[in-house]
């Protein structure tokens, strides 16, 4: 399984690019998955989204933490702190929009692609995100899908004109795409500051070359500002008699609102949205989906 992350700000199409890739996926007969991750929603914030890709079902539904490949929309997210470099391990790859040479200190990366989407967008199809841009740079870089299943997801996302200008586009740029490929070294000086960081609230474990993250109580990835709960419709049971604290469902909640404790499952009900995951995942039959009375908590 090959998992990615997209970094890009509102309104440069990064969502959209996940969701596409995933259609081209479809279309090479690969299983994929795209995950949304939306901050404060508004045009220039930035926004996170993850795929995988993978020759089998994929069951993980959770954001992806150690990404396979990084793909970069704005490289001016380092000036607000966003490091898209968390979790990269040695022999990652970067694909970037980026003009210039390439900036120094990505020594961790085993191939980096680079090209000025901006400009081939602007230049191909007019003033609009680049994400198709970004897929032509991503297929050319990792070859793990093909440009013409690309250039038909495309057309298919945007109908006539609109479409066959964004499949132009993505030609484009697999065209013009420079990779780099070098001997990546491992960046611990690099790494150890990011990992304070990617393992707030986990206890981490670092060895020479490996991190290992067991992560402690809820995901950093719950929205702790967004009461997620009032989502819901249906909520997950658990039945205690049955559970084990394998601790399975934990793994795959998406919000990362379960929790073992003394062997048992908590389930943190302010920020469950009831996505029915955990049910399908637990190996006891020990969670089931009920409706929700008087609302949520
Ligand atoms: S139903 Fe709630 S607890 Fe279960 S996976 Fe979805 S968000 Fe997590
Ligand atoms: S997967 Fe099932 S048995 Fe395991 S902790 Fe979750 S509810 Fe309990």
């Amino acid at each position: 399984m090959k998992e990615l992350a997209f970094y890009g700000r509102g309104g440069q199409g990064a969502v959209t690019a996940a969701k596409i890739l995933v259609a081209t996926c479809l279309k090479d007969n690969l299983y994929a998955q795209a995950v949304p991750s939306f901050g404060q929603e508004r045009k220039g914030a930035p926004v996170y989204a993850y795929s995988r890709i993978s020759n089998e079902p994929v069951a993980a539904h959770t954001y992806v933490y150690e990404p396979d490949c990084v793909v970069v929309f704005d490289w001016s997210l380092l000036d607000l702190d966003i490091n898209f470099h968390q979790g990269v391990k040695p022999g990652n790859i970067l694909v970037a929009n980026f003009t210039g040479s390439v900036p120094q200190g990505l020594s961790q990366y085993a191939k980096i692609g680079f090209v000025d989407a901006w400009a081939v967008t602007r230049e191909v199809i007019g003033n609009v995100p680049p994400n198709a841009a970004m897929l032509g740079a991503l297929a050319r870089t990792t070859g793990w899908f093909n440009l013409a299943s690309l250039k038909e997801a495309l057309q298919e996302a945007m109908p006539g004109r609109k479409g066959e200008l964004n499949a132009a586009c993505a030609q484009t740029t697999y065209e013009r795409t420079s990779i780099m490929r070098q001997c990546p070294v491992a960046k611990e000086s690099l790494m150890l500051p990011v990992l304070k960081l990617f393992t707030k609230g986990h206890q981490s474990l670092m060895t020479s070359n490996k991190v290992i993250i067991k992560r402690e109580g809820p995901y950093a990835t719950k929205a702790a500002n967004v009461k997620t709960g009032a989502w819901r419709q249906v909520r997950p049971q658990v039945d205690l008699d049955k559970c084990n604290g394998c601790t399975t469902c934990t793994k795959y909640c998406p919000t990362g609102i379960l929790e073992v404790v003394d062997k048992k499952l908590v389930i943190d009900y302010t920020y469950c949205k009831g996505c029915g995951i955990c049910p399908t995942v637990c190996p006891r039959q020990a969670l089931i989906m009920v409706p929700e009375e008087g609302g949520s908590k």
